[in-house]
C-alpha cells in the first residue's frame, strides 16, 4: 500500500468476522477494563486501557504504517513520548548529545529533568556539521537527540551521516520528525533507530488534540520503550487517538497544499523588498537546500523571515495580517504566525538567540492549507503596514 491508502486503512479493518458490528471507522473504546470469560484468557488481548485500547491500537498501527516502522506507541504529548525514550533508554550517568537549537521544551525537560534531577549528561552541538556530533560522542555517550529541520532557523542535519557515526560508535540516534511529518521524511530509512512526533502539529493537523507519537523496528527497543509507557502511563487517551486516526487520513493531501502554499509564500516575500532575508529548505537560497533535496520528500510549510527595520516593523506585521493566527504552535490546517523573540523563544537566552540568529525582526510562519491567493494578499497588504 502506498502512503494514502495506509494512512486511510490500516488500523481501521472493518471487524466483521468475530461477531464486530463491521464499524466502518475505528470505534472510540472508553472502557478502562476487558471483561474476560475464563479466567486466564484475557479477551482479544484485552486487559486494562493503559496497557491496550482497541482505539489507541488502530493509531498505533496507522503510525507505524505512515512511518514505514515495524512497531508505533501513542503517548499524551510530544514531550510524554520524549520522557517515555528516556526513561526507557537512558539511565544516571548516561551522556546524550542533542542538537542545539532543538526545541524549547525538549531543551527544558533534557536540561531540567533528566539533566538536573536526574543526572543525566548533555552536551548540546549544531548537528547540522556531522562530525561535531561525533567529536561529542564519549565512553558514556547512549543516544544522539536530533530534529531537522530545526525550529525556527530551519536548519537541516544530515540524518544518513549521523547515523552512520551512531552506529560506529555503538549509540542509538533519535529524531525528532515534527516539522516534516512521515509523508516528507523517513527518518528510520535513513538509519535512525527510533522517530518521534508531537502528533499535535501535523500527524492530526487540526490544533485539536495534543499527542506524541514513537516509532521503532528494533524488537528490544520497542520492548523497552512499551513496557515503560505502561509503567509511566503516558498513554495517548481513547479520545485522543480517535481524533488523531481520524486527522491521519487526510495528511497526505495537507500536507500537498500545505507545501504548495509554502512554496509560493517563499518566493514572494524572498522577491519583496520590505523582507530582509527568507529561510526555506525549499528555496535555492537555502544554505543546505541540496541536502534537503536528498533526504525529504517535501520542504514542508514552515518558513522564517526578516522584515526589514526594527522590533516595531515585525510587530506591525504581526498585527496586520488577518488569515494568519497569532499564535504559537505549527500543523494546523489554518495558518499561524508567531515572533520566536517575543513568544516560542522567549525562554532562551538572549545570547543564545543571537548565536542561532534569532533576532528581533524573524519571524515564523506555519503555513495552512487555506486558498493560496487569500494567503498571498495577505502577506502582502501586512508588508504594506510594516
Ligand atoms: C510541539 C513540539 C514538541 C512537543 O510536543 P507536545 O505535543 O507539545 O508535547 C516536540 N518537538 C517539536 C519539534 C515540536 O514542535
Amino acid at each position: 500500500m502506498k502512503f494514502r491508502t495506509k494512512s486511510i486503512h490500516v488500523g481501521e479493518e472493518p471487524n466483521y468476522k468475530e461477531g464486530g458490528t463491521g464499524d466502518a471507522v475505528v470505534p472510540l473504546h472508553l472502557a478502562t477494563t476487558f471483561a474476560r470469560k475464563e479466567v486466564e484468557i484475557p479477551t482479544a488481548g484485552y486487559e486494562y486501557s493503559r496497557s491496550l485500547n482497541p482505539t489507541r491500537k488502530a493509531v498505533e498501527d496507522k503510525f507505524a504504517a505512515i512511518e514505514g516502522a515495524k512497531y508505533g506507541l501513542g503517548f499524551s504529548s510530544g514531550l510524554a513520548a520524549e520522557s517515555t525514550i528516556l526513561f526507557a533508554l537512558i539511565k544516571s550517568g548516561d551522556h546524550v548529545v542533542c542538537i542545539d537549537d532543538v526545541y524549547g521544551g525538549t531543551q527544558r525537560l533534557f536540561r531540567k529533568v533528566f539533566g538536573e534531577k536526574y543526572n543525566v549528561e548533555f552536551t548540546f552541538v549544531d548537528a547540522t556539521d556531522a562530525q561535531l556530533v561525533a567529536d561529542a560522542i564519549q565512553n558514556n555517550t547512549r543516544l544522539i537527540w536530533i530534529e531537522t529541520p530545526t525550529n525556527p532557523m530551519l536548519k537541516i542535519c544530515d540524518i544518513e551521516a549521523i547515523s552512520t557515526i551512531a552506529k560506529a560508535k555503538n549509540v542509538l540516534l533519535a529524531v525528532d520528525n515534527t516539522f516534516l511529518s512521515p509523508y516528507f521524511q523517513n527518518p528510520l530509512e535513513l538509519g535512525a533507530d527510533i522517530v518521534m512526533h508531537s502528533t499535535s502539529k501535523y500527524i492530526n493537523g487540526h490544533s485539536d488534540s495534543i499527542g506524541g507519537a514513537v516509532m521503532c523496528n528494533d524488537d528490544a527497543i520497542y520492548e523497552q520503550i512499551q513496557f515503560m509507557q505502561n509503567s509511566v502511563g503516558a498513554i495517548m487517551s481513547p479520545f485522543d487517538s480517535y481524533m488523531v486516526a481520524r486527522g491521519i487520513k487526510t495528511l497526505g493531501l495537507r500536507m500537498e497544499q500545505h507545501q504548495k502554499n509554502a512554496m509560493s509564500l517563499a518566493e514572494l516575500l524572498e522577491s519583496h523588498p520590505k523582507v530582509n532575508k527568507v529561510i526555506y529548505p525549499g528555496l535555492a537560497s537555502h544554505p543546505q537546500h541540496s541536502l534537503a533535496k536528498k533526504q525529504m520528500s517535501g520542504f514542508g510549510a514552515m518558513i522564517s523571515f526578516e522584515v526589514k527595520g526594527d522590533i516595531n516593523n515585525a510587530k506591525n506585521f504581526l498585527e496586520a495580517v488577518h488569515h494568519f493566527v497569532l499564535a504559537e504552535s505549527l500543523g494546523g490546517v489554518e495558518s499561524l504566525i508567531e515572533h520566536p523573540a517575543i513568544m516560542t523563544h522567549a525562554s532562551v537566552p538572549i545570547e543564545d538567540r543571537v548565536k542561532l540568529g534569532i533576532s528581533d525582526t524573524l519571524i515564523r510562519l506555519s503555513v495552512g492549507v487555506e486558498d493560496l491567493s487569500d494567503l498571498e494578499q495577505d502577506i502582502l497588504q501586512a508588508l504594506d503596514k510594516a
